[in-house]
């Protein structure tokens, strides 16, 4: 089966669990990392320590990137001869820097494909595991055995940018429903019940959202919104009810008040009487 040699640079907690999945699938795997301190676990298990960046860059065709940021990239990489590399950087960035950076390497004689990787470090290589890919298929098919190991390789395209558009698009729904779910706590709390009161509840309103998604994208697709059950104006309503309930308890509205305003401005559009789902007409502006 496929040993492909890498260099993976980075090694915060996902560029370090990745490191251990790799040589455990029996990848010569070389790692480097501006902390010196933070390769020394995976050195342990066998990974080689190049001595500098360059040194890293050199040892290996295949370059994965585990960095907070592109900036962190930049930062790396400016110096080092590219020439023939194929980079994957699996940092989190907006997909406008993403292309950037391709074009950045491109002028190196580098050649980029984008990842996304949506699992936390603890579960880098379960099967629960994926990634999305953007970038030149050719490059995707030569190495998506290697990068399998970090979980199940999903290509998106050859737009560099789409990988980090949907890797943006789960954290969106990630960041919102925790923010949701502690504010929700954080009313029913204001009350003197203790949030292990609530658990059941509050379990119980996430394991329900799933069944909002059929409805959700085939409103989108098509473009229509027929409000039989819940229509804007009703939810719009409920939309100031919570607004109201976070105030009176002394609770941030910000997060309702975000929402509420979506609600506004599609009743002002004249969805009232369309589905919830008519709020994409808003946010799309
Ligand atoms: P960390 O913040 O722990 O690690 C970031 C890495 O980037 C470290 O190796 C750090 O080096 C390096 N770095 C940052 N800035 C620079 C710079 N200017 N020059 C050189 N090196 C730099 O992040 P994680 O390991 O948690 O995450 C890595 C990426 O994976 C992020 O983009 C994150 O969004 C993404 N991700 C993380 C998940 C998680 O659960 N943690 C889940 C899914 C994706 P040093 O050690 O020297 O500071």
């Amino acid at each position: 089966t496929d040993k492909t040699p890498l260099t993976l640079i980075g090694l915060g907690p996902m560029g370090q669990a990745m490191v251990t999945r790799l040589l455990a699938a029996g990848h010569p795997t070389t790692v480097w990392n501006r902390t010196p301190a933070r390769a020394d676990a995976v050195v342990a298990r066998g990974a080689v320590r190049a001595a500098t960046a360059a040194d890293a860059v050199a040892a290996n065709r295949l370059i994965v990137l585990s960095l907070t940021d592109y900036a962190a990239m930049h930062d790396i990489l400016d110096g080092t001869d590219l020439a023939g590399r194929v980079v994957v950087n699996l940092s989190s960035d907006t997909p406008a820097e993403t292309v950037r950076a391709a074009a950045w390497l491109a002028e190196r004689g580098a050649e980029l494909l984008v990842g996304g990787v949506m699992v936390p470090a603890p579960l880098v290589g379960d099967e629960s595991a994926y990634v999305f890919y953007s970038g030149p298929r050719e490059v995707f098919d030569r190495y998506a055995d290697t990068l399998a190991v970090i979980g199940r390789p999903d290509y998106m395209g050859a737009d560099h940018g789409l990988a980090q558009l949907l890797y943006q698009a789960q954290l969106d729904v990630f960041l919102t429903s925790l923010a949701a779910m502690l504010h929700a706590t954080a009313l029913v709390t204001s009350a003197g019940l203790t949030a292990e009161a609530y658990a059941p509840y509050l379990t119980d309103v996430v394991s329900s959202f799933a069944m909002y998604v059929a409805e959700t994208v085939r409103h989108v697709d098509t473009g229509e919104h027929p409000g039989d059950l819940a229509n804007v104006a009703m939810m719009g309503a409920t939309a100031a009810h919570v607004v109201g309930a976070s105030e009176a308890a002394g609770v941030d509205a910000g997060l309702p008040e975000a929402v509420r305003s979506l609600y506004d401005r599609a009743i002002a559009a004249g969805h009232g009487k369309d589905s919830w789902t008519a709020l994409v007409n808003v946010l799309r502006g």
